[in-house]
């Protein structure tokens, strides 16, 4: 398994984070327990901002806070000078909660409802994304109620679709997302939010997929919006002034995925942006950014015990943990690849290939496919890598287990971020009608 951020191997051949033996924070803490190696996610942060401040362009880079939400990774967000984009009331109420401050934050979603627009408007936030017509008129009719002017931009689909190594242009109609580009939508919702009095339009956005390693589809869409900037301007007399490109940057899973540095991601967008502005002569925009995945996703590693055991004579060996789907659902949901060791035998040699299954009664409740160990018996500590993003914040309750604590890790020392489940909070919110209630048996 790769080595991400603070990862080492200790004197007692130990998988260490942070300074802190992942053997002892299973016993501490147990598991499955996710351990967040918080010196890597302020690093990533600085890599962002950094790389854009050395652009010169003005910017926000905003943590995309779906991909791991939790009150103090908000608080991390606020002072490595993050915005921070929120797509729910439940998000939105994260934030606030940890005394994000609300001009910073972008509230994003195909399907706000009016009591979420009132909430983030209540509490003065930054910008709305705005998604579609409906939106952009309940959205102004509120605020209107509120005699309140907000922030927005558009969410377009410039026709862009890039995931890991490959990107197409599509002209793309068929999303559940934005205003599209290539049938005119894009176009009349700018003439629209520009002519409603309580909306200040800012721009655009577009978000052209995930786990990307290649800068030619930002580019492209770079290209495709400032030919739209370029159309309004002349035909609506509109002139945009932010540049919203999205987040999915990719990071390292596994051995054969190859991302390039935060710092080049930047240096080719931004590079683009000013050439392109240029050559239409048009204002350079401040240009924002999204990343959720490469912030988080490599900090993150889940720790778990080693159970069962299941051995197929020459079919395989299924090696069972206790969690699985429930805390990481990536594997069964797009057969995600990740990278597992065993955390308290990390320096011993790999002997076998085994399959890591999860607790769930699914036979998809597989996490690893053919990965190597050293013969892993019931009790070892296992790590799977690389489990900071869409892990936690895609965490379910199913067959009713418990969703882990979090733990931050830096210089030694492991503060609980997040605690563990109990049962009672498993059906804490469970109601049986009193018709139902059991009837104490009269003697
Ligand atoms: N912005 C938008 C609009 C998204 O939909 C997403 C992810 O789905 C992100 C940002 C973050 O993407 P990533 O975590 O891949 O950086």
């Amino acid at each position: 398994m790769y080595l991400h951020g603070t990862s080492t191997i200790n004197s007692k051949g130990h998988l260490e984070i942070g300074g802190c033996d992942t053997v002892e924070l299973a016993e501490q803490y147990g598991t499955p327990l996710y351990v967040m190696d918080e010196a890597l996610i302020r690093q990533r942060c600085k890599e962002f901002v950094d790389a854009f401040r050395k652009s010169g362009l003005p910017f926000q880079v905003a943590y995309a806070s779906k991909a791991f939400c939790v009150m103090a990774m908000c608080r991390i967000a606020e002072e490595e000078g993050m915005s921070l984009d929120v797509v729910s009331d439940g998000e939105l109420y994260t934030a606030l909660q940890a005394g994000f401050p609300p001009e910073r934050i972008h509230f994003h979603g195909n399907n706000k409802t009016p009591q979420e627009l009132e909430m983030a408007l209540d509490a003065g936030i930054g910008c709305f994304v705005v998604d579609n017509f409906i939106e952009l008129h309940m959205l102004n009719a509120i605020a209107g109620e509120k005699r309140k002017k907000t922030k927005v931009l558009l969410r377009i689909t410039p026709g862009v679709d890039a995931h890991t190594h490959e990107y197409i242009s599509t002209g793309q109609t068929d999303s559940k997302f934005g205003f599209d580009l290539a049938n005119g939508s894009a176009k009349q919702a700018v003439s629209e939010a520009s002519e409603l009095p309580h909306l200040e339009l800012l721009g655009t956005h577009s978000h052209i997929g995930s786990q990307i390693f290649e800068v030619g589809g930002f580019q492209l869409a770079v290209e495709k919006v400032i030919g739209f900037a370029v159309s309004v301007r002349a035909e609506l007399g509109v002139t945009f002034s932010v540049l919203n490109l999205g987040g999915g940057f990719g990071i390292r899973y596994t051995e054969s995925d190859t991302p390039l540095p935060v710092a080049e991601y930047v240096a080719a967008i931004t590079s683009t942006v000013r050439e392109q502005f240029a050559k239409h002569g048009y204002p350079l925009p401040e240009i924002w950014t999204e990343p959720g995945r490469s912030i988080v996703g490599d900090a993150g590693t889940t720790l778990y015990t080693i159970g069962t055991y299941k051995d197929i004579p020459g079919v395989r060996k299924y090696v069972a943990v206790d969690g699985g789907m429930t805390d990481n659902p990536r594997p069964a949901l797009y057969q995600a690849q990740y990278e597992a060791m065993l955390a308290n035998r990390a320096a011993e040699p790999e002997e076998e290939v085994v399959s890591i299954a999860g607790k769930c009664c699914e036979s998809g409740d597989m996490l690893i496919w053919d990965t190597k160990l050293p013969k892993a018996s019931t009790g070892d500590v296992l790590a799977v890598a690389c489990t900071g993003a869409y892990n936690y914040s895609m965490a379910s309750n199913y067959n009713r287990l418990r969703r882990p604590a979090v733990v931050f890790v830096k210089d030694g020392a492991a503060d609980v971020v997040v605690e563990r489940e109990t049962l009672g909070d498993l059906v804490h919110k469970d109601v049986v009608p009193e018709r139902m209630k059991p009837v104490s048996k009269a003697r």
